[in-house]
């Protein structure tokens, strides 16, 4: 049911960041949701960059992709991953684009004749995206996070406007600030005054906290609550502890003991209702089972120590490994590492390699190894985007001898160039929003491997490239035992490729990883974990002491 009077929560973080406000966010929108209400959830980022598309993964980790083909901040991964529904291009909003499109109408003569000013104009059109949502998703509950740290120079704007948005929208909006409560281990004491301060950094800004969620090590006793309550000018009940958890799946549950969505209920003069948890809690169930199977899956990438560039693959892995009722142990492997080590070696604990999207040539060669040791070695493989190309490049390399067979993003001057450019790419010179972007239709054959994952024939799956697979070779590679089984209606593009003599080798030119869900791992992920585990129980030792030999 959709309340004819939305409510808008707004979240914010203080004292450090990487607190988890997204985490936060989105677990009370998993409360939300189970109590039956309709919820959408979005970010405000205050750098000026106009999306995260074009930063650099070690700076902004992973780029997230929406249906609409929007390349978004990764916590709207985790808002999508959490509540369950499909974002868009309006639910990551970045201070560049505000002052685009201000400076744009600006150009337009829209501000007839009048100074252009921070405020007004910037936090009008600020406000103007908090409920800019609600065109598409005409829900209960809006939830915005403003990315940052209260105090930085850069989210002023935002904050101002959120001041003015909840003054005008009095008894429907609701001020959650996520701070940390540090643990000094020496004195045994619990240090409640950088919260003190960030809060009254926000009062300085004019905004008051509604509901403090204190990020903390160790339990917070009522007397530390009850301090900042005090000094903050928020009710006891209102200050509640978000403690360390195992999982970050463990938080809507956490944060549900704490009371957040019956507090935040109260404070919007809306209605409790009985909640339905009941898939959350098979699934944190089962990730914290002891004596799973182990699962070893290395990655190979060009991002290893830095996992939040992989984000999404790997919280798809975990989901994957629940369902099939084991546990994932990560084996990072720096691709540069295979062009001077053995992969024998660095490769010989894998049951599964899994070779993630990427873009530059650093390390491709050793990509290239691993796609070859799993294919001779008869490993699961998953190729995502790049991995498919890795995969498609190996095969005709090392399968159909076609010596120095590449893509041309790598090498423009390659013979066999079985990746190439897409032919609607070549005139593009600028960098930004301008590759094949968002959802499209994968048409699934009968009687393959990426069938037999999906059940069904027809798929959509979100993208994000520029090269792809070169039709030219499509012959050659279907007489050599590589099958096409997955392609864009009318089989123009090849969307899914996958080994014929191989027990499960996958590679897509999509990133399924965008749409898996904890309780609802994504079918690709489920199978090709499905099939490590099985390899694992004994059945393919014997290929591998043969390789061996060889
Ligand atoms: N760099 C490749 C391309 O642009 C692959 C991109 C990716 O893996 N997301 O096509």
């Amino acid at each position: 049911m959709t309340h004819h009077q939305p409510r808008f929560i707004f979240v914010t973080g203080g004292v450090v960041s990487s607190l988890g406000k997204g985490i936060v966010a989105a677990s009370l929108g998993v409360l939300l949701k189970s109590q039956g209400y309709t919820v959408a959830i979005q970010k405000f980022d205050p750098y000026l960059n106009l999306d995260p598309g074009t930063m650099s993964p070690y700076q902004h980790g992973e780029v997230f992709v929406t249906d609409d083909g929007c390349e978004t901040d990764l916590d709207l991964g985790h808002y999508e991953r959490f509540i369950d529904e499909s974002l868009s291009r309006v639910n990551n909003v970045t201070s560049g684009m505000i002052f685009w499109d201000v400076l744009n109408k600006e150009r337009n003569g829209d501000y007839l004749g009048n100074t252009v000013q921070i405020i007004p104009h910037i936090t009008n059109e600020i406000k103007h995206r908090i409920t800019q949502t609600l065109i598409t998703y005409p829900v209960d509950f809006v939830i915005t996070e403003i990315g940052g740290t209260v105090g930085d120079i850069e989210s002023l704007p935002f904050l101002e406007a959120v001041r003015q948005f909840e003054f005008e929208n009095r008894g429907r909006s609701v001020h959650i600030h996520v701070t940390l409560v540090p643990y000094m281990e020496p004195s045994g004491e619990f240090k409640t005054k950088p919260t003190q301060h960030s809060v009254k950094d926000l009062r300085e800004i004019g905004i008051h906290a509604d509901v403090i969620v204190c990020r903390s090590q160790y339990e917070l006793k009522r007397e530390i609550k009850e301090k900042i309550s005090l000094f903050c000018d928020v009710s006891a009940e209102a200050v509640i502890a978000c403690l360390d958890a195992e999982s970050i799946y463990d938080v809507p549950m956490n944060m549900e003991n704490e009371a957040l969505d019956e507090i935040v209920l109260e404070k919007l003069s809306m209605p409790q209702r009985p909640k339905n948890l009941d898939l959350w809690h098979s699934y944190v169930k089962t990730i914290h089972q002891k004596n799973l199977p182990v699962i070893k899956i290395a990655i190979v990438g060009k991002y290893t120590s830095l996992s939040d560039a992989y984000l999404s693959v790997v919280e798809s892995l975990k989901h994957a490994a629940a369902a099939n009722t084991a546990q994932i142990q990560l084996i990072w492997v720096e691709a540069e590492t295979l062009q001077t080590e053995d992969p024998k070696f660095v490769l010989s604990d894998a049951d599964g390699i899994l070779v993630p999207g990427g873009f530059g040539d650093r390390g491709i060669e050793g990509m290239i190894v691993a796609a070859q040791y799993a294919r001779e070695r008869k490993i699961p493989y998953l190729g995502l985007c790049l991995g498919m190309h890795i995969a498609a490049i190996e095969f005709a390399r090392n399968v159909l001898h076609l010596g120095n067979a590449h893509s041309t993003e790598f090498n423009d001057a390659t013979p066999y160039p079985v990746i190439d450019f897409l032919p609607d790419q070549r005139a593009v010179r600028k960098k930004g929003g301008t590759m094949r972007l968002g959802a499209y239709p994968c048409m699934i054959k009968s009687g393959t491997k990426l069938y037999d994952a999906y059940q069904t024939n027809e798929a959509s799956e979100r993208h994000r490239h520029r090269y792809e697979f070169n039709n030219h070779y499509r012959d050659a590679f279907e007489s050599n035992g590589m099958i096409f089984s997955g392609t864009s209606p009318g089989d123009t593009l090849i969307e899914v490729i996958e080994l014929k003599n191989h027990p499960w080798f996958v590679a897509c030119q999509f990133h399924p990883e965008f749409k898996s869900r904890p309780y609802r791992a994504h079918p690709l992920f489920k199978d090709f974990i499905g099939h490590c585990l099985t390899q694992m129980t004994g059945a393919v030792s014997d290929t591998r002491t043969a390789f061996d030999k060889a």
